[in-house]
């Protein structure tokens, strides 16, 4: 007998248990299944690891029909079905890399009502005879995975995803999920809307993972850096260093093994053979030590990573918070550590101003950066900026390097003011406002052509900031912005006060920042104040 014909109209927790061997639901779990079931649409964000799947695999199971998973990665889609299939459920996916012939046999069962679970790549449903085949069978649910992918705010976008919008109307009465582990303020609505979930009820789990020490440190030394941290770990503790090119994978794995690590590296440009096979010790063996780029670890489900190191500054937080989500998903201490510097903010800019893309686009690339560097910058608890960035609040950890060194500070408050009063006086005395490029010309007193033709060298605080090195401003900017005080506004980022700005420009706020800021390799700290 099939897991289906064992399971349809049963009871979820007997369902979680015969098939998967679990003892109960975790956080959610239950009430997202309760209310789906009952034929309710959902939105599902919760951190990588807390168990999305049975969310969306018990209901299938449960409810008469098949489930059909829209998931992006074609890699994933195979080990999901086939640990299903182990399990006794009948899964089977649809995608490009099948024969005619096993196409043809996955479409048979799902028409004789015999699959309990359909995965199929986003654009083989945009493909008009797919459409029509799973309009001739019966759905129980469909689960949209990676759901942030449908945005354009986000890191992952995906064209075929926007096609998922009009899911609604072309199967009536079939209840809808949308899954992610990424979801920012700004992806969650943007997915809602466009998937078409606005009368969903949503799940929003904390995204913490308390057992994550984070710790980000000014790259002085980058390799005896990374040696440092990676020896600290101890004997025998696998984990993942990210690099950002080809290149600097293969020199950092080369160095490490020098140095008598055991570690491999991981590229998209390595033969097939060569990446099986390092993935796979990595998996098995104790103690490896992968050097990747971020080409690596989707769906790696590995509980026991011990550490997630960054030599690169990441190009998002949603990216290095999935990143490091790998680390501890056993639920032990295990250590998130990241080395940024200057070169990699020029050479993150550069690539931007490269892109292909108008200028919005290059816009929120420039955005993303820019809260990659506040959380880099911060004075505060790193997890409370991190989670502060999903939309949740937090108080200070007591597990990041913030909260357990206290970083040197320096009193930010008077260049905050110039700041501050000079977008004042713009807007009140002139009607304008600017981006912080601009702004930052007029502080350090520059002679551009802009300023020339705008007659800002006559404002009273053009030049007051000439103290601090363009980089110093750009990195109070950053703090502003990342507090609240400032907020950036349409396709040109230019900047406006926010209500707390009223406590700085009166002196009441506190404004500290960091001494190590991206100066520590540069010379330009005696021009500190
Ligand atoms: P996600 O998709 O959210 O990253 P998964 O669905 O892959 O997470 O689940 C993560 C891990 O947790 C898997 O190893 C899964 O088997 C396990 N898991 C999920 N739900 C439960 C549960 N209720 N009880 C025990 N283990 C669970
Ligand atoms: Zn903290």
């Amino acid at each position: 007998a099939s897991a289906r014909d064992d399971h349809t109209g049963g009871d979820p927790r007997d369902v979680l248990r015969e098939v998967y061997g679990y003892d109960g639901f975790r956080g959610d779990q239950a009430a997202i299944i309760e209310h789906v079931v009952g034929g309710g649409d959902a939105v599902v964000l919760m951190p990588t690891g807390a168990g999305k799947s049975v969310t969306y695999q018990v209901p299938a199971l449960v409810r008469p029909g098949t489930g059909l998973v829209i998931s992006p990665l074609i890699a994933l889609m195979h080990d999901q079905v086939d640990a299903l299939v182990a399990n006794g459920v009948h899964a089977a996916y649809l995608n490009s890399t099948q024969t005619p012939a096993e196409r043809a046999g996955v479409e048979r069962a799902y028409l004789s009502g015999d699959l309990d679970l359909l995965y199929v790549a986003p654009e083989r449903l945009s493909v008009a005879s797919t459409s029509a085949l799973l309009q001739r069978g019966r759905l129980s649910v469909i689960a949209i995975d990676e759901a942030h992918c449908v945005s354009q705010w986000g890191h992952d976008f995906r064209p075929d995803y926007l096609a998922l919008g009009d899911l609604a109307e072309r199967f009536p009465g079939v209840p809808r999920m949308a899954l992610t582990a990424t979801a920012t303020r700004e992806t969650h609505r943007e997915l809602t809307e466009r998937l078409r979930l606005s009368d969903a009820r949503h799940f929003v789990a904390s995204f913490d993972r308390p057992n994550i020490q984070y710790r980000i440190e000014p790259k002085v030394d980058p390799r005896r850096q990374l040696l440092a941290f990676v020896r600290a770990q101890g004997e025998g503790a696998a984990g993942i260093v990210y690099a950002l090119t080809r290149k600097s994978v293969e020199q950092t794995a080369a160095f490490l093994q020098g140095q008598g690590i055991d570690a491999l590296p991981y590229h998209a440009g390595l033969p097939a053979e060569t990446r099986a096979a390092n993935q796979s010790r990595f998996l098995r063996d104790d103690g490896v030590v992968m050097v990747a780029t971020i080409a690596f670890g989707m769906g790696i489900d590995k509980p026991d990573v011990r550490f997630v190191a960054h030599i690169d500054l990441p190009k998002s937080v949603e990216g290095y918070y999935q990143e490091t989500g790998r680390a501890g998903r056993d639920g032990e201490p295990a250590t998130a550590w990241m080395a940024y510097g200057l070169g990699d903010v020029v050479q993150q800019r550069r690539l931007i101003d490269a892109s292909p893309g108008d200028r919005s686009y290059k816009m929120r690339l420039g955005q993303h950066l820019d809260a990659m560097l506040a959380l880099c910058e911060t004075v505060g608890c790193r997890r409370q900026n991190l989670l502060g960035y999903f939309g949740e609040p937090s108080a200070a950890c007591g597990n990041c390097d913030t909260c357990l060194e206290p970083p040197d500070t320096w009193d930010g408050l008077v260049p905050a003011q110039k700041l501050l009063s000079t977008i004042v006086r713009l807007q009140r005395e002139r009607g304008q406002s600017f981006g912080a490029g601009h702004l930052i010309d007029i502080l350090r007193g520059a002679g551009t052509e802009r300023i020339r033709q705008q007659g800002h060298d006559t404002l009273t605080t053009y030049g007051i900031g000439a103290d601090l090195s363009d980089q110093e401003w750009r990195s109070v900017v950053r703090q502003l912005l990342a507090r609240g005080i400032l907020v950036a506004r349409g396709e040109y980022g230019t900047l406006a006060l926010a209500e707390p700005a009223g406590a700085v420009l009166k002196g009441e706020a506190q404004v500290p920042l960091r001494r190590d800021v991206l100066t520590r390799a540069t010379s330009s700290r005696q021009r500190r104040p």
